[in-house]
C-alpha cells in the first residue's frame, strides 16, 4: 500500500499496522493505559524523545490506524478522531478561536453546528454571522471586515443546497480566514474540499463512514502544522477521545464505504426520478438532476449526487405524516447515511428548535420530507415510497412495523 494507490485501495489498506502474529485484520487495541519497559522509557515518552502511547485519551494504536486511514483517503497531511461528529466540530472550533474572534458560517448547517455558531461561540466573545450560503453577493458583504474562520456544509442538511467551495474560499482566505468544511453529506468520495481550497475538513463518521448505524465517531483532517499545533493539544487536554472499539467499527466501515456510496448514490438516483413523477410531490432535490437549483455548480465539485433525496409534498405536514406513516419498509428517523433508507420530517424534529422564521429562509416547509436512501433493492424502495403516495388524504393511523 503507498499513497499512489486509488481511493477504493486507500479505503481498505491504509494505515493497517500488523502486529507481530500477522492478524489479517485491524487489531483491537482495547486497553486505557500502556506500559514501559523502565522509568528511563517512561520519561523518554513523555519528552517526546521516543514515540510510545502513554493513554488513550492522547492516543491509541487502533484510534491510529484510522486517522492514519481516514488522512490517506481525504490525502490530507494528518487527521484527528473524536467520540462523535459534533466532538470534532466543536474541537476544530473551539481550538482555533478566542475572544474577539470573527466567525461566519453558512446559515444551512446541521442543527447542533447551527447552535454553536449562533449560541456558544458568542457566550466566549466570539462574533459570529450567518449568510446564505449560495449567496456569494452576502459572502463577499460578510468579508469586507477581517475573519478568523468560516464553517460551510455542502450539500447541506437537509435542503441539499450547493455552496461554490472554490469562491468561497478564496474570498475566506482574502479576509484571513481558516475555512472549515462539514463534508458528511458528499463523504470523502463524492467530494474533495481540500483540493477545492478549504483548510480543514471534518466529518460525522456515524453517518456514511460507519454506514451500519452502530457507532458515533468524528474526523477533522487538515495540515499536519495546525492539527499537531492546534487541534492535537486541545483534544489531548478536554478529552473527547474516539473509543478504540468505534476506532475499530469505523475501520471496517471504511473498507465497503466505496461500495455502499456507489450503490447508495445509484438508488437514491433512481429515487429522485421516481418521486419526481408523483403529482403529490412538488420538488424534488437532488445534485445530479438538472432541475435542482445549483447542477452545474454541484456537478463542478462532486462526482455524484449522494445518497440523500430530499422533495416537498404539496399536502403539507398532515401529508407528510400520512406519507411516512404508511411505510412499512423505510424506518421513520432523523439519523442518515444507514443501509437501512430513513426518512426524516426535518420541520418537527431535526430542525424544530431553529423556529419557524429560520425555517422559512432555509425553504424547510412542512411538507419536506429528508430520505436517506439505503441499500435495500431500489424497486423496494419506490414501492413503499408509492404506498406511502396512496395514503395521502386517508387519515391512516400508523402502521405497525413491517410484519
Ligand atoms: C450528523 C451530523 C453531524 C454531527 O455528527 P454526530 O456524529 O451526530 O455528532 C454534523 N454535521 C452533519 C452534516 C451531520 O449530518
Amino acid at each position: 500500500m503507498n499513497a499512489d494507490h486509488r481511493i477504493a485501495t486507500r479505503l481498505v489498506q491504509a494505515g493497517l499496522q500488523r502486529t507481530p502474529f500477522g492478524e489479517t485484520s485491524e487489531a483491537l487495541f482495547l486497553t486505557s493505559g500502556f506500559t514501559y519497559s523502565s522509568a528511563e522509557e517512561a520519561e523518554a515518552a513523555f519528552d517526546g524523545t521516543k514515540p510510545h502511547y502513554q493513554y488513550s485519551r492522547f492516543g491509541n494504536p487502533t484510534v491510529t490506524m484510522l486517522e492514519d486511514r481516514l488522512a490517506a483517503v481525504e490525502r490530507a497531511e494528518a487527521c484527528r478522531v473524536t467520540a462523535t461528529g459534533m466532538a470534532a466540530i466543536h474541537a476544530a472550533m473551539l481550538s482555533h478561536l478566542k475572544t474577539g474572534d470573527r466567525v461566519v458560517a453558512s446559515r444551512a448547517l446541521f442543527g447542533s453546528c447551527h447552535w454553536i455558531v449562533s449560541t456558544l461561540l458568542p457566550r466566549y466573545g466570539i462574533e459570529t454571522e450567518f449568510v446564505d450560503g449560495h449567496d456569494l453577493g452576502q459572502w463577499r458583504a460578510a468579508f469586507e471586515r477581517p475573519a478568523t474562520m468560516v464553517l460551510v456544509e455542502s450539500p447541506s442538511n437537509p435542503m441539499l443546497d450547493v455552496i461554490d467551495l472554490r469562491a468561497v474560499c478564496a474570498m475566506a482566505h482574502a479576509a484571513g480566514a481558516l475555512v472549515v468544511v462539514d463534508n458528511v453529506f458528499a463523504t470523502p468520495l463524492l467530494q474533495q474540499p481540500l483540493t477545492l481550497g478549504a483548510d480543514i475538513v471534518v466529518y460525522s463518521c456515524t453517518k456514511h463512514i460507519d454506514g451500519q448505524g452502530r457507532a458515533l465517531g468524528g474526523a477533522v483532517l487538515g495540515n499536519k502544522e495546525w492539527i499537531e499545533g492546534t487541534l492535537q493539544p486541545f483534544i489531548r487536554n478536554t478529552g473527547p477521545s474516539l473509543s478504540p472499539f468505534n476506532a475499530w467499527l469505523l475501520l471496517k466501515g471504511l473498507e465497503t464505504l466505496a461500495l455502499r456510496v456507489e450503490a447508495g448514490c445509484q438508488r437514491a438516483a433512481i429515487v429522485a426520478e421516481f418521486l419526481s413523477q408523483q403529482s403529490q410531490i412538488g420538488r424534488v432535490l437532488y445534485p445530479t438532476r438538472k432541475d435542482h437549483p445549483q447542477h452545474e455548480l454541484a456537478m463542478s465539485q462532486m462526482s455524484d449526487g449522494g445518497t440523500l433525496v430530499t422533495f416537498e409534498l404539496k399536502g403539507g405536514k398532515a401529508a407528510a405524516f400520512e406519507f411516512m406513516n404508511a411505510f412499512r419498509l423505510i424506518a421513520i428517523s432523523n439519523n442518515l447515511g444507514d443501509s437501512k433508507s430513513l426518512a426524516t420530517h426535518p420541520a418537527t424534529t431535526t430542525h424544530m428548535r431553529i423556529g419557524a422564521e429560520e425555517r422559512a429562509r432555509l425553504g424547510i416547509t412542512d411538507g419536506v420530507i429528508r430520505l436517506s436512501v439505503g441499500l435495500e433493492d431500489s424497486a423496494d424502495i419506490c414501492e413503499d415510497l408509492a404506498r406511502g403516495i396512496a395514503a395521502i388524504g386517508s387519515s391512516a393511523p400508523r402502521r405497525q412495523a413491517a410484519e
